[in-house]
């Protein structure tokens, strides 16, 4: 998406240990009308799909992936990274470990807001490594749903989680793939 690299060009910052910041217009500060881009975006890309639910993971999945939702006129569910005393009732767990804080922790999703008749899109900031997203599919998985695909804000190439769930024949669809970055050079795949 051209308009997203020229953003990432003009407004993201690399930080050490392959870290894009990109928190001026994507996961801290939002730009809305930008995201709405992103939003109609996903929807041509996965125009064919019949997506009945958007799963994202918190935090900064889910201001993204709730404009998304909207062009689509489903509902987003968004898994948790910590039990809360305000979950309830049965509940899908997985452990992800974190790129950005170095740590395992725990993705729970209540059972009652993912059924084996959900057509998923998952939706992200960022994929690395591809655990979050693993994470993700594996709640799909047990959850007996149709995993339609993923919707990726941006895909860090030379980490290589997306290539093996692509190989793994899942879909996933990436906005920009950053494939080399330094602090005064990044390039993306075309
Ligand atoms: P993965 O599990 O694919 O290794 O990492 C994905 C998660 O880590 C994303 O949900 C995102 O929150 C965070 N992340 C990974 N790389 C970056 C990065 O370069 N910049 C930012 N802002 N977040 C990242």
């Amino acid at each position: 998406m051209q308009l997203l690299k020229e953003r990432i060009l003009k407004d993201g910052t690399v930080k050490p240990g392959s870290i894009l910041k990109v928190d001026s217009f994507l996961n801290h500060q939002m730009d809305i009308p930008f995201i709405n881009e992103i939003g109609k975006e996903f929807k041509n890309r996965f125009a064919d799909s019949p997506i009945t639910k958007i799963l994202t993971i918190e935090a900064s999945g889910i201001g993204i992936a709730c404009i998304v939702a909207q062009y689509f006129g489903v509902p987003v569910v968004f898994a948790k990274k910590a039990q809360s005393l305000n979950l309830d009732g049965e509940m899908y767990t997985t452990k992800v470990q974190s790129f950005t804080h170095k740590k395992v922790y725990d993705v729970i999703l209540s059972k009652k807001f993912l059924q084996p008749e959900d057509h998923v899109l998952i939706i992200d900031d960022f994929l690395a490594n591809g655990c979050a997203l693993q994470g993700l599919i594996e709640i799909v998985e047990t959850a007996g749903a149709t995993l339609e695909g993923a919707g990726i804000v941006i895909e860090k190439g030379f980490q290589h989680g997306g290539d093996a769930l692509r190989e793994k024949g899942i879909r996933v669809e990436s906005l920009a793939i950053v494939d080399s970055m330094s602090d005064d050079s990044l390039t993306f795949r075309d």
